[in-house]
């Protein structure tokens, strides 16, 4: 028997529409390129968006064509979310930290017809607009007094087009599996490839974002958004908090400890996202100005840390210098991103602190609209005991089930799930812990040893700013692990001190073989380790321990 209910297909319009209507007021507040502080709301990213879907009719733009940008959080680009989509093209986000090469390949791969970019992106734009095979024009997202004085072909200004525009606009209705937007993995090997997520599985992941056991985002929110908006749609909180008319605060291209400090300031953010790595310029900037600062001008309660593993020593350092909880989560671009999430059940109300911790470096349980399993090696799903580990599996509607174009051919198994390329475990709770990348675990003598846990062992330690572990041939166990440190500026410490800290938190045959002291560690375009080249760096190492 057919239902009797309405047929309304979710469109981002409609999110933006609602956020206009119900939260117009709401501010959107950003730090943009020239220094400066500016002020909008989501009435008028709804008004400027109108503008830009007229702007973008006017360039030739039309549905299912592709849009690239190339810029930092800012409310421009938040109107280039919502202005691209709702006029049924799609938003390409582009991260311009990677490599210029490929840069130009996600631009031609695909066929980006405009580039938005931030000024600061202008030389970079020009060196490779030559080998762009599809642009017709380059719009710098600044006003006509800021433009670049570079040689890019058809160079628009962001704000004479929007003057130009009119705001009166009717957002087309179409199909919700409509593409609404493209970011490109940067896997460690091979080319990047695109996730194409739809309007219905972006507005499906949005409810996910504001229920209370997802991130609980609410119209009561001030959102330090740390994570760019070039990675996996900022986490999906700008759709979220157009949702829920949760206050956004964009810290453009400054992200220091003391510009990070001074927004969750005056700005009174509660709440913030960003991958681990962001956070150590905050602590950092807190621990040097400790004597002038008067902590309790932050009013931060909640944090979501994901994209690599969290340590629970910031887990723990969150909770004692400001009162913040994090809520560590686990997830990827294939799965929009939000797939586990870590926040507590009812049983934890009680547990003390310590344990609470160890609870919240694990990444999380499975929210309603992701299936997540772990397998063993020969297929079958593993016992769910907190201690087997093995692949882990994805499957739900905001869940890829290809790459762009049929790159990577077909991805799913016979029973619909995505491998997501991590190991982990399961509890009987339900909670993730991811272990490694199933490329980076440590083979040793057969048994596989979790480096992100010796990491995470090893940040611990006061005089550590930074850990990762890689495995190092060895020739009687196969791998054996060797830490890398960078230590605190200013501070010392040794192998044996280091070692005898992490006895006892690990397991005896997990210690690692050796420790090595090095000024910074390689990171990808988007915080994580790159262990790829650390292997390639230390693949000489010989270990002490490795007499042959
Ligand atoms: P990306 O698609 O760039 O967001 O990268 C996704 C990958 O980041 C995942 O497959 C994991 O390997 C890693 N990752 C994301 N969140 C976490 C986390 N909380 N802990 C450990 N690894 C994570």
């Amino acid at each position: 028997m057919q239902a009797l209910m309405q047929q309304h297909q979710l469109l981002l319009s409609g999110v933006l529409d609602h956020a206009a209507a119900f939260h117009g007021e709401r501010e959107i507040v950003s730090h943009l390129v020239d220094g400066s502080t500016h002020r909008s709301n989501w009435r008028e990213v709804q008004q400027r968006a109108k503008r830009l879907a007229n702007a973008l009719t006017t360039l030739g733009v039309q549905a299912g064509d592709r849009v690239a940008t190339l810029a930092w959080n800012t409310h421009r680009h938040v109107e280039l979310y919502f202005g691209v989509s709702g006029m049924q093209a799609v938003l390409h986000t582009v991260n311009p930290r990677l490599f210029p090469e490929q840069i130009t390949y996600i631009l031609n791969h695909a066929e980006d017809g405009y580039v938005f970019f931030d000024t600061s992106f202008a030389e970079l734009l020009a060196g490779l607009a030559p080998q762009l095979t599809h642009a017709k024009g380059f719009v710098a997202m600044c006003r006509r007094d800021q433009m670049p004085q570079v040689n890019l072909p058809n160079l628009l200004c962001y704000e004479d087009l929007l003057e130009a525009a009119s705001p009166d606009y009717t957002w087309p209705r179409f199909d919700e599996n409509t593409a609404s937007s493209l970011c490109y993995t940067s896997g460690t090997t091979g080319n990047p490839k695109g996730v194409l997520y739809s309007h219905r599985s972006t507005v499906l992941h949005s409810f996910t974002a504001c229920t209370t056991d997802g991130l609980g985002l609410s119209a009561r929110d001030s959102v330090l958004l740390v994570v760019p908006l070039f990675h996996v749609n900022a986490w999906g909180i700008p759709y979220a908090g157009a949702m829920c008319g949760a206050k956004l605060v964009l810290p453009g291209p400054n992200l220091s400890g003391e510009n990070m400090y001074r927004l969750l300031k005056e700005e009174r953010c509660n709440f913030s996202l960003g991958v681990p790595t962001v956070w150590l310029g905050l602590f950092d900037y807190v621990e040097r100005n400790r004597a002038s600062l008067d902590l309790s001008d932050i009013h931060l309660k909640r944090l979501v840390i994901g994209g690599s593993a969290c340590p629970r020593a910031m887990i723990e350092k969150f909770e004692t210098l400001f009162g913040a909880f994090v809520i560590h989560a686990w997830g990827m671009s294939e799965t929009s991103p939000l797939a586990s999430i870590g926040t507590l059940l009812d049983k934890h109300r009680d547990i003390d602190l310590q344990q609470r911790f160890d609870l919240q470096a694990k990444q999380g349980r499975a929210i309603y609209g992701v299936d997540l399993e772990i397998f063993g090696e020969d297929g079958q799903p593993l016992p769910h005991d907190g201690k087997a580990f093995g692949d882990l599996k994805a499957r739900g509607p905001w869940v890829a089930s290809g790459y762009y174009r049929a790159e990577g051919g077909s991805v799913l198994d016979a029973d619909g799930w995505f491998a997501t390329g991590d190991v982990a475990t399961l509890d009987a709770d339900g909670f993730v812990q991811i272990t490694d990348r199933s490329k980076d675990v440590i083979k040793s003598g057969g048994e596989w040893i979790s480096s992100i846990d010796l990491e995470n062992a090893a940040m611990g330690h006061p005089a550590v700013q930074e850990a990762a572990v890689i495995g190092v041939a060895h020739s009687r166990w196969q791998e054996r692990p060797l830490l890398i440190i960078v230590p605190k500026a200013g501070q010392q410490t040794t192998r044996e001190d280091l070692l005898q800290f992490m006895d006892g938190k690990v397991a005896k045959w997990w210690m690692p073989d050796d420790v090595v002291f090095v000024e910074t560690l390689p990171h990808t375009a988007t915080g994580k380790l790159q262990k790829l080249k650390l292997r390639e760096q230390f693949r000489a190492h010989v270990l002490p321990t490795d007499m042959a």
